[in-house]
């Protein structure tokens, strides 16, 4: 089963893509994490994906798509995967589209995770991140046990600087206009499914578990 995950930046997609994975069975592959693993491994992709990530503009399509292709060609990407936070233009998925027909497969679900705007900033100020392994958490929704400190690793919890207010419109403006086309991409090829993602979390995972059924 090959998922991908849509909505803002902050919609909680990174939460459900986990909850997916943990269930299915399948990979979480996140373009950010594989990003943010770069600029603390001091690689030269890392140095230059993190001057767009700092300004909360989107990482050039070239490099991009080159990453996420070699990750879902990977042995453990062969009974699916959920991607989160790829595609996020149009240019994305219509590679991601051409790359899976050459291999005679193709995406099953596109999952829209709605929240209005309104909510997001609020969101992403409360939202604490770990660096060592990728686990994102809540101040009030999703809190780790212990304040500041990951549940999976045990390493420190922080802010990200792309989700530091400031930057945070900055991503807004950008997901309005270079990934939410993407919805309609998706629902004219008859996968598109959305889920009220202002709901709490296990309820918004209940919902997608009803979409993706048993599978
Ligand atoms: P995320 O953790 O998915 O919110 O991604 C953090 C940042 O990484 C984004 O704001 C972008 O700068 C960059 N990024 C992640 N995925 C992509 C992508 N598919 N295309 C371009 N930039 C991306």
């Amino acid at each position: 089963m090959k998922i991908i995950m849509l909505g803002a930046p902050g919609a909680g997609k990174g939460t459900q893509a986990q909850m997916i994975a943990d269930k299915y069975g399948i990979p979480h592959i996140s373009t950010g994490d594989i990003f943010r693993a770069n600029i603390k491994n001091g690689t030269e992709l890392g140095m230059e994906a993190k001057k767009y990530m700092d300004q909360g503009l989107l990482v050039p399509d070239e490099l991009t798509v080159k990453i996420l292709l070699d990750r879902v060609a990977q042995e453990d990407c062969r009974g699916g995967y959920v991607l989160d936070g790829f595609p996020r233009t149009i240019p994305q998925a219509e590679v991601l589209d051409r790359s899976l027909e050459e291999l005679d497969s193709r995406i099953d679900y596109a999952i829209d995770v709605e929240v209005p705007d309104e909510n997001i900033v609020k969101r992403m100020s409360g939202r604490r991140a770990c660096l060592a392994c990728g686990a994102t958490f809540h101040v009030e929704h999703v809190p780790p046990k212990q304040e500041g400190i990951c549940d999976r690793c045990g390493k420190d919890l922080v802010l990200r600087d792309d989700d530091k207010p400031e930057t945070v419109q900055n991503r807004l403006t950008v997901y309005h206009e270079q990934t939410q086309p993407l919805i309609d991409f998706y629902g004219r090829k008859g996968i598109l499914k959305t889920v009220d993602g202002t709901k709490p979390m296990q309820e918004v995972f209940g919902s997608i578990a009803e979409i993706l059924g048993n599978a």
